[in-house]
């Protein structure tokens, strides 16, 4: 129940420590030190040190590391599945999932550093050059820091760890403070294994003053970030001359075609829309649907809405648990009352039972109502009537946000054009813009971020190049 800091391999306990309430039920389920930035500091001196091992380490032994530990994570799934429920009230059936995922993308990223090579360069191609043997190879970057968010408090931090330890780094891993022990559960994987390289994984807590300790130090070579747009700014501020990678908010969008399949679209919506109570970077917010088939389309919605099933996150068939905590509520409750007071029509009322807030369908909503505009990052979707694509496409790009859009649509030219035309990271056709598979490169453009995680771009972001020519 307690986690530990790890200053390297070396397990640190404390007396002071914060306790992390259930959001579901209130009562305390795990507990963690309480860091100061000196820990962070003396964090990033033993990563420093163990960056050198790293580096000299192999590949082979890098990648058995991880295939240990994603084999190890099989055989704790239900322990951490458990603990994530605990600690974020995701649905336990969703906890499973997000264990399953990680467990893929610790594997993947093995599996993708062991094909990760340079390649040579003709230096006599340009009328300048000459012939020489000239190629360039992949170096560890050094000392990678990970900083990491609630919402999916497992395969994020997987996404950081894995492509930083098998690039061979040292990492520093700052955990969301309310998961913490399911970082700690995690990381005692990578430490206890056979294939570990000592002191390359150090695990602090602790929130603004640690984090930002980790980010403005001259230690770290690469910033891994994944969280709000408010602190990304702060970061992207105060990183200094380092790479820093930044993987923030969103505003999905999609768009209903009158030639698209209208169960599907609807199915899809109903999911992408409520799935972890909206808490999710790409949950479809706004759906902008051809008024030919906007009826037809709210009614299926509706009706797909009404099966989710919303209650404890320890039973089996939920499907939607609570909110992170009771200020996510009243926030997004008071967008949604401001809304209706504006004209907006809530279709499905709002409803909130403790931090249990059931999905919300919205309509006659306008472009500069919060609960279109801004990152709601809870269960409210709000459709739109609009007259074609070409009405959709400058509402759903005219956003500060550019992570994941999706169409719907039979009508092949149409996809094209959504594919080329829709500004963001990612494109998905039929399917909610919530879809990712944890092997392709996922980032946004504009307010949602800087750079691409998935394995092999990670790898590319927490590793350099180094340019060789033998004359
Ligand atoms: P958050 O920004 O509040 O916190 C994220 C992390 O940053 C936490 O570990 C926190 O302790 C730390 N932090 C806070 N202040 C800091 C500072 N000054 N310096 C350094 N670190 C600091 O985010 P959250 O509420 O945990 O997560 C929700 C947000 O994350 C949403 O905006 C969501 O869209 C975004 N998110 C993005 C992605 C993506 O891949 N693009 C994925 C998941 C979540």
């Amino acid at each position: 129940m307690v986690a530990n800091i790890y200053f390297g391999s070396q397990e640190t306990s404390r007396q002071e420590l914060t306790q992390r309430v259930s959001p579901y039920s209130g009562e305390v389920v795990s507990k963690a030190p309480i860091c100061s930035a000196e820990d962070a500091q003396k964090a990033l001196l033993i990563a420093k040190e163990a960056a050198k091992e790293a580096r000299k380490s192999t590949i082979s032994q890098r990648c058995s590391w991880l295939l240990d530990v994603a084999q190890r994570l099989r055989d704790k799934k239900e322990d951490i599945a458990r603990t994530i429920t605990d600690e974020v009230g995701k649905p336990i059936a969703f906890s499973r999932i997000e264990v399953e995922r990680c467990i893929e993308t610790v594997t993947l990223c093995a599996e993708t550093m062991r094909t990760m090579h340079g390649e040579t360069i003709n230096t006599d191609a340009m009328p300048s050059g000459k012939k020489t043997t000239a190629f360039f190879l992949r170096e560890s970057a050094g000392v990678v820091v990970a900083i990491t968010p609630f919402n999916f408090p497992l395969n994020l931090v997987a996404h950081k760890l894995a492509p930083a330890l098998v690039a061979g780094n040292a990492v520093v891993l700052k955990p969301t403070p309310e998961a913490p022990l399911t970082a700690y559960k995690f990381a005692k994987l990578f430490i206890e294994s056979p294939y570990a390289i000592k002191d390359a994984l150090s695990v602090v807590y602790g929130d603004a003053d640690v984090g930002g300790a980790l980010v403005s130090s001259d230690i770290p070579r690469v910033i891994s970030f994944t969280g709000s747009v408010p602190v990304g700014n702060i970061i992207a501020k105060s990183a200094g001359i380092k790479k820093v990678s930044l993987e923030l908010g969103g505003n999905a969008a999609t768009y209903i075609d009158e030639s698209a399949d209208l169960d599907l679209a609807a199915s899809k919506c109903a999911i992408g829309a409520f799935v972890n109570s909206g808490q999710v970077c790409i949950s479809l917010q706004r759906i902008y649907v051809n008024a030919k088939i906007y009826d037809e389309f709210a009614q299926k919605m509706t009706e797909h809405t009404k099966k989710l099933v919303v209650g404890s996150p320890y039973d089996d068939d939920t499907f939607m648990g609570p909110l992170i905590d009771d200020e996510a509520c009243k926030r997004a409750m008071g967008w949604v009352e401001s809304a209706i007071k504006e004209g907006a029509t809530a279709m499905l009322p709002p409803r909130v039972d403790g931090r249990l807030f059931y999905p919300c369908v919205m309509a006659d909503v306008r472009d500069d109502m919060a609960i279109v505009c801004e990152e709601v990052f809870a269960p409210i979707v709000s459709l739109v009537r609009v007259e074609s694509f070409d009405d959709a496409l400058p509402r759903i790009n005219n956003s500060p946000y550019g992570l994941q859009f999706s169409i719907f649509t039979n009508n092949l030219s149409l996809t094209k054009r959504a594919i080329y035309e829709l500004d963001a990271g990612g494109v998905v056709i039929n399917d909610m813009p919530t879809l990712r598979f944890d092997i392709q490169p996922y980032g946004g453009v504009k307010l949602s971020g800087v750079g691409r995680e998935g394995p092999r771009f990670a790898i590319e972001e927490m590793s350099e190049i180094k340019s060789v020519v033998i004359c």
